[in-house]
């Protein structure tokens, strides 16, 4: 990968061990020749592998031996970027120790310098525009190096040898901060005036890697609350920053795993565990049992945090309204955020790239990713296969592309909801630029068989070979490539919507499939979905539908505060729509079946964001609780679960004990079509895939009931298991088929 300090690296290694030879950095990867004694060759390779810069990935070494040049010294060549092998680009990286410690360090002519850098840390894929990694392609490309700064980078001993963003007070970027009208204040330390204006319940936006974040006091209720107003962000978690691990831990819970993933050098939101009564506002998270949480990664976050005002915990939310994608431009930022935030910590080093920040949860000793963006975008997903160049284009929420060429995917950054013109905007021109700085030029095209999908219209309207995938074939082949399962597996695809070939939407589904083809064994009983995609957003209306299919008109009867406080005019209506079959289509999608019964047990009616209704419902879900209600699977491969909603009924006071029940039945449900489905064919491998599995009980007692019957069980590994992985399996699917 291009700057991560590998070069300075072997350097110096070779100095060491006085070794003589040369370096060369090329698209492939780096060759190094090295001429000595053959037991310190021994040990130069040796500690290539582990001493190795912390940045650097290293993919494969492969050694062999040439003739003796009777070379002196070791050299480090120019870089050689011909050649059409792809290049690799690191990700953005956190603050590095080293430099922690000079940004803190009062007699460093770096201290409080809010761009401190070097070859192990600070921006990459953020500030670059093209290949290969040199200043004259990144945003740095106006700051001219001083002596100093110069001197530093063109010394091999030094950790800024190369270091393209290299800067400091006298020739780098500056702070810049406005006040809400996007006038600019002179400040002589706008970090401690940022500070006093967060701590004094103000709303601030702030410059960071990939784009703005909104931030403000996480233990201020009033504020939090402002920036929902006018962030139009009623109920969706923000995400929030604390100093340390420590300090987390005064709110969260924090297990071993989890502060490694904290503090890992990606740096992404974790997501933990709320202990009860903190001092962390209650409209962080309403309604739900965890906190997306992470430490300070640049410079100036750490600056923040070592104000003596700073409160304990801070949002950090994109900066943006509603669904729109993170603002990351100077010249979009008034128009877009204008009105949002009181003040504006800005800066005059240009974001050439969006990029948001991930998203991970820790799941028995796994890793899930949620979102996957700064801290591993631009890295690749190494594949076994060769690909022709190919472009896969995702789904539409959630939206991730791919692309691919050799053994490498490069999944792209994560870019929202395609609906929202912006985002879409953003999927194409990131498309382009990956196709620039990799020079991949797709003769291949991956798309969603939805006939609808922004991103399926895109693929097919650029006049290239098209292949068409099923949504939830390609959740499972996206796991079945990352987990190296090349034969037949039980696919579980459970998510909230996917186009099904039959015309109905697909979402509950267990499939027997290989990367070839798929069928579909069994899936979720099949549900009205009155008004068709206003369901999604708004459960109440498959809550009629499915209490009118299992009561009929004793639905009044049988639950009057249901009726009550959706409305019995609106209710009328709906039973009406349902009856003369208007706009009223089948689904067995899981994220329909879970909005259902979080409405009929009040808890959700309307989603304000996606997915509301099923996660409260899991978050109120007492998972202490054992046992299930019954279901049946019909010759079609329906499953269905007569009595259950009568059951559910009777105890819909206890909504805990109702939740917890019926995500049992459905693990179990599942789980029984993976057994029918061994039977059948022998396969014992169950890959799980779709958004629906981010529901963490539901998967905790699946995995267990998999496991105890036998089954090997495999999850995503660096990809998203919601609909951000679905281009990875769009690739998988297509190289199968060339
Ligand atoms: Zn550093
Ligand atoms: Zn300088
Ligand atoms: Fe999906």
């Amino acid at each position: 990968m291009q700057g991560v300090g590998f070069r300075p690296f072997v350097y110096n290694l070779a100095e060491r061990l006085k070794l003589a030879g040369q370096i060369l950095n090329n698209k492939l990867g780096v060759t190094i020749e090295i001429e000595g004694d053959e037991k310190v060759c021994m040990k130069f390779l040796d500690l290539l592998k582990n001493e190795a810069p912390p940045l650097a990935r290293i993919a494969d070494i492969s050694a062999v031996k040439v003739e003796v040049k009777n070379e002196r010294k070791f050299v480090i060549l120019e870089s050689d970027s011909t050649g059409d092998d792809v290049a690799l680009i690191s990700p953005d990286n956190d603050l590095c120790g080293n430099c922690l410690a000079e940004l803190l360090d009062l007699d460093d002519r770096r201290y409080r310098y809010p761009f401190i850098n070097c070859t192990d840390c600070g921006p990459r894929y953020t500030i670059i525009n093209g290949t290969p990694y040199d200043r004259p392609f990144t945003s740095m490309k106006d700051f001219t190096m001083c002596g100093d700064c110069r001197a530093e980078y063109e010394d091999p001993k030094n950790r800024r040898f190369h270091a393209q963003p290299n800067a400091c007070p006298v020739c780098g970027p500056s702070l810049i901060l406005m006040n809400g009208e996007g006038e600019k204040e002179e400040s002589p330390d706008p970090v401690k005036e940022v500070m006093r204006h967060i701590s004094e319940g103000k709303i601030v936006a702030i410059k960071g890697l990939g784009g703005y974040h909104l931030a403000c006091d996480a233990t201020n209720e009033t504020a939090v609350n402002l920036l929902r107003e006018r962030k139009f962000r009623k109920a969706k978690p923000f995400a929030i920053m604390s100093k340390d691990v420590a300090s987390i831990r005064e709110f969260a819970e924090v297990n071993e795993q989890e502060e490694r993933l904290l503090t890992s050098r990606e740096k992404p939101i974790v997501l933990l565990q709320k202990k009860r009564n903190t001092f962390i506002a209650g409209s962080i998270a309403p309604g739900l049992n965890e906190y997306g949480v992470f430490l300070p990664y640049t410079p100036v976050h750490h600056l923040m945090f070592a104000e003596t005002s700073s409160p304990a915990a801070i949002v950090m939310t994109s900066g943006n309204i509603s669904d729109e994608p993170i603002v990351f431009e100077e010249e979009a930022l008034m128009e877009r955020l204008g009105g949002i935030a009181d003040y504006y910590l800005s800066n005059n080093r240009p974001i050439v790239w969006r990029c948001d920040d991930s998203v991970v949860k820790i799941f028995g000793d796994k890793t899930m990713i949620a979102r996957r963006s700064r801290g591993w975008v631009p890295s690749p997903v190494f594949i076994e296969k060769k690909s022709p160049p190919l472009l896969a284009c995702g789904g539409d929420l959630k939206s991730v592309f791919s692309l691919a060429r050799g053994n490498t995917v490069f999944p792209g950054p994560h870019i929202g909801d395609l609906e929202n013109a912006e985002a879409f905007n953003s999927f194409q021109r990131s498309i382009s630029h990956f196709k620039k700085i990799f020079g991949i030029e797709p003769e291949l095209v991956a798309v969603d068989s939805h006939p609808g999908y922004f991103s399926s219209n895109y693929g097919r309207s650029l006049g290239l070979p098209i292949i068409e995938i099923q949504h939830h074939h390609a959740h499972i082949a996206s796991v079945m490539l990352e987990n190296k399962l090349n034969g037949e597996v039980i696919g579980l695809a459970m998510d909230g919507a996917g186009f099904g070939p039959d015309s109905t939407v697909w979402g509950g589904e267990a499939l027997l499939c290989s990367m070839k083809e798929y069928k579909r064994k069994f899936h979720l009983p099949l549900l009205k979905l009155p008004g068709g995609d206003i369901a999604a957003k708004e459960p109440w209306r498959t809550a009629v539908a499915l209490l009118y299919s299992e009561f009929g008109d004793r639905l009044y009867d049988k639950h009057p505060s249901f009726v009550n406080s959706i409305g019995e005019s609106k209710v009328k209506n709906m039973i009406a729509m349902i009856k003369n079959g208007i706009n009223t289509p089948l689904s067995s999608s899981a994220g329909r079946l879970f909005d259902a019964i979080s409405s009929i047990l009040m808890i959700c009616h309307h989603n304000r964001y996606e997915g509301e209704a099923p996660i409260l419902l899991q978050a109120i879900a007492d998972s202490t609780i054992t046992g299930s209600y019954s279901f049946e699977t019909g010759k079609t491969g329906e499953i269905s679960f007569p009595g259950m909603l009568a059951e559910i009924l009777k105890i819909r006071h206890e909504p805990a004990r109702a939740s917890a029940l019926f995500h049992n039945t459905i693990a179990t449900a599942m789980a029984e079509c993976c057994i029918s489905a061994r039977k059948e064919s022998g396969v014992a491998d169950v890959c799980l895939g779709g958004g629906t599995f981010q529901n963490s009980l539901l998967l905790a007692r699946l995995y267990e009931r998999l496991e105890l019957e036998g089954f090997n069980v495999y999850l995503p590994r660096q990809l998203p298991v919601n609909d951000g992985g679905l281009s990875l399996g769009q690739v998988a699917i297509a190289l199968a088929g060339t």
